[in-house]
């Protein structure tokens, strides 16, 4: 008899055919494998029994880096084969394959770069079938080597030789090159020149670093300005020249024992360091940073490490035995660089490119995790992660695109019952990065085949992703624009993930987004299904003196704050805050908050920080987003008990008198420690009636300080762990929002 086998998930660049062609041999089973756009398809015939017995073994003994979602077995019309062969891939049909994440160095590749009698010793492009890139070289599905970047390599006969047999650790490892026939390193200086040919350029490379200098390194989704993370003079000269005054750099370390001088590093950050998706994981810096300067992370108590995942990183560490300031060369507000014309906008940063002549096609940052109690937050979904395939908790009608928010920007395809999200697009405040995001929307529908039935995007109406969708659906008018408000689809993206049906308590604790009031929401309460949401409870409104300036500015919020106290008093007042402006600008922000000038509302949890940073000096103008949270976190004592009072009624939280008592406070770490408790105390005092599930989102739970306590006081509370908390994961919840315009009748599984 006949059968074929049809299994989707990731199943393609995983060494999945070799992987049935080799059990298939075991077996002594004749007949064929084959990738197709939906995924692998097998064609077998033997008994019913042998059947069975070939099934299990392919689920049970599974290739690393593979998953299976679905395995369908049907009878065909009876065949007859000789041998066991693997056919070309088939590209016809509805594109469903997943895409297949670029993937850290393997350790028998690792192993075969260092060993001199390799013949790839020393290469820094070597690869398999289980490791290296995947996402960032391929244009097309499915992933064949004629789709990827790597089409203009001709390879040599000993490559080739190792590509074509399937029972060789490179069968069709579609990146597969070497010294003889793959891509090369080339070095130039900062004006584009080939300066200097030497006969080793990690050797140069080293020696450059070394002396200070600041490397641009083509790596995996696109360069890292990179310098000596000991060098206090390099890494000055980097802020300088980068005008990036405070934000924290993530740095390279060599391997484990290395990470281990500078991150307080536990069990399942240590598993997280060194999987194969190579995160920057968020750690407790070891004794305020010691061995490094503290210029790599200002002020604040935490590091972000991560070990080299590319050949290129591991040989130039290997030499230089130092940890590296690996951070993503961009323009601020601009995508990364993945070409040397892109890099060329950051000339005067770097003092030399070490590039390659590999394409990368599609970009993409390192991602970044922490980790708070027994919990795996990713912040950023990128390299490694993405794209990313999330099962939904029930089938779509309709072919949805969802177009994210506007900071940290990402976008998702929902079809069926899955919704593939982008990696990590960046924030959507320059011209560059909107054409990136565009761009991004274009690859994903481009290897999915995809068209949008309907397009899903945030109320904000001047977010850029709303305009672009806007355009989009005048020029398709058959598509449908359906819009969702920013926190709803924050809890959403948590219970789509989690796979939740029925109604949950849903806190958003966020910057701003847009409310259905027209305020700028952020202190928000909402019960929760898939059908729609009730605001229960928020924080009270203020005012943002500014408007969007006082996003970038926790003076302002704290002002406005002080003027809901005491009124035109505040201007009399001798705090950190009013000392923060001269007196005519006092009089002028009174005025505005008086008449509400250039003032919006807002129930911000994220502003309601800034203000409280800003009242106790910790920060007055933020250099770069999120700043005033990590720097409250790292005045956190578990030791200081307690919190402040403040009054709930009628849905609203008076925050006022928490302020009135913390300004009293004269030591920072009290009033600081306080806060945080009184921010659990709202939960709870809140949540208290409601017998749901409890659902934390919103951009604010970045803060492993807050998260860490609300998870000491309500332990089962969820947040999402594969996709970010922050505005990263809101695309995921557009797709799932989009259900009930549709499909209100459907049941919910
Ligand atoms: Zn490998
Ligand atoms: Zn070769
Ligand atoms: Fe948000």
């Amino acid at each position: 008899m006949t059968y074929r086998i049809m299994i989707e998930g990731t199943v393609q660049g995983v060494g999945f055919r070799p992987f049935i062609y080799q059990l298939a041999s075991q077996f002594k089973l004749n007949g064929t494998v084959h990738n197709g756009v939906q995924g692998v398809e097998i064609i077998v015939s033997c008994s019913k029994e042998e059947l069975e017995g070939f099934t299990q073994a392919i689920t049970r003994r599974l290739p690393p880096l593979s998953s299976i979602d679905t395995l369908e077995v049907a009878q065909i019309e009876s065949r007859d084969f000789s041998d066991f062969q693997i056919l070309k891939s088939d590209n016809s049909g509805e594109k469903t394959a997943r895409i297949p994440p670029d993937v850290s160095i393997c350790s028998e590749c690792e192993k075969e770069l260092f060993d001199p009698s390799n013949r790839r010793y020393g290469y820094p492009f070597i690869t398999c079938t289980h490791c290296g890139v995947r996402y960032s070289i391929i244009y097309d599905l499915p992933y064949d080597r004629v789709n990827t970047s790597m089409k203009f390599f001709k390879m040599c006969k000993a490559c080739e030789e190792e590509y074509t047999n399937p029972l060789d650790r490179r069968y069709h490892a579609q990146p597969i090159g070497c010294w003889e026939c793959g891509p090369t390193l080339k070095l130039i200086d900062n004006v584009g020149r080939v300066p200097l040919i030497p006969t080793n350029e990690i050797d140069k490379v080293v020696e450059l670093l070394s002396e200070g200098k600041i490397i641009a390194v083509k790596g995996v989704g696109g360069y890292h300005l990179m310098c000596d993370a000991t060098n206090e003079e390099a890494i000055l000269k980097l802020r300088e020249r980068k005008q990036r005054p405070a934000k924290p750099f993530a740095v390279m370390v060599k391997d484990m024992e290395m990470a281990r001088e500078f991150g307080e590093i536990n069990t399942l950050e240590e598993k997280l360091l060194t999987s194969r998706e190579r995160p920057i994981v968020l750690l407790q810096s070891k004794g305020n940073h010691k061995g490094l300067p503290l210029q790599v992370a200002p002020n604040i108590s935490r590091i972000g490490l991560f070990l080299p995942y590319a050949p290129l990183h591991l040989l130039i560490l290997d030499k230089l035995q130092h940890p590296l300031v690996a951070t993503s060369a961009n323009v601020t507000d601009e995508p990364i660089c993945t070409n040397l014309e892109d890099l060329e906008k950051l000339q005067g940063v770097y003092d030399y490119v070490l590039e390659h002549n590999r394409d990368i096609v599609n970009g993409c940052d390192d991602s970044v995790v922490m980790v708070v109690g027994e919990q795996e937050v990713i912040l950023r979904r990128a390299r490694g992660y993405a794209p990313v395939s999330i099962k939904l908790p029930f089938t779509l009608k309709e072919h949805v695109l969802a177009m994210g928010a506007n900071q940290k920007s990402t976008i998702a395809i929902g079809f069926e019952n899955q919704a593939i999200l982008s990696p990590h697009i960046g924030d959507l405040d320059s011209i560059g990065s909107v054409e990136y995001y565009e761009k991004n929307i274009r690859t994903l529908e481009r290897m999915y085949g995809f068209q949008a039935d309907v397009i899903v995007h945030d109320k904000h109406p001047y977010y850029e992703s709303t305009k672009v969708a806007i355009l989009r659906q005048a020029q398709e008018p058959m598509t449908e624009l359906v819009e969702v408000q920013h926190h709803y689809a924050h809890i959403l993206s948590v219970m789509a993930e989690k796979q939740l049906a029925g109604k949950v308590f849903g806190v958003a604790f966020d910057g701003t987004g847009y409310g259905d009031d027209g305020n700028l929401w952020g202190g928000e309460f909402m019960v929760c299904d898939y059908e729609g949401y009730e605001r229960v409870a928020h924080l009270n409104y203020f005012k943002l003196l500014g408007g969007d300036k006082a996003i970038k500015e926790p003076r302002r919020v704290a002002l406005s704050v002080l003027f809901d106290l005491y009124g035109e008093e505040t201007l009399a007042l001798q705090t950190p805050t009013t000392k923060a402006f001269s007196e005519v600008e006092l009089r002028t922000y009174f005025t505005a908050w008086q008449k509400g000038l250039n003032a919006p509302l807002s129930s911000s949890l994220g502003r309601l920080f800034d203000a409280v940073a800003s009242l106790l000096d910790v920060c007055q103008v933020m250099s770069f987003e999120g700043e005033s949270g990590i720097l409250l976190e790292a005045l956190y004592d578990d030791s200081i008990e307690g919190y402040y009072g403040f009054e709930y009624k009628e849905g609203k939280i008076d925050f006022l008198s928490m302020i009135e008592t913390l300004l009293t406070e004269s030591n920072a770490s009290v009033a600081v420690s306080k806060f945080f408790h009184t921010l659990v105390e709202m939960i709870a005092v809140i949540y208290a009636p409601y017998d749901l599930p409890l659902v934390l989102s919103g951009g604010v739970f970045q803060n492993r300080v807050l998260l860490a306590l609300v998870y000491e006081r309500f332990p089962e509370a969820m947040i999402s762990n594969a996709i970010p908390p922050n505005d990263g994961g809101i695309a995921l919840g557009q797709v799932v929002s989009s259900y009930h315009f549709f499909n209100s009748d459907a049941d919910t599984k």
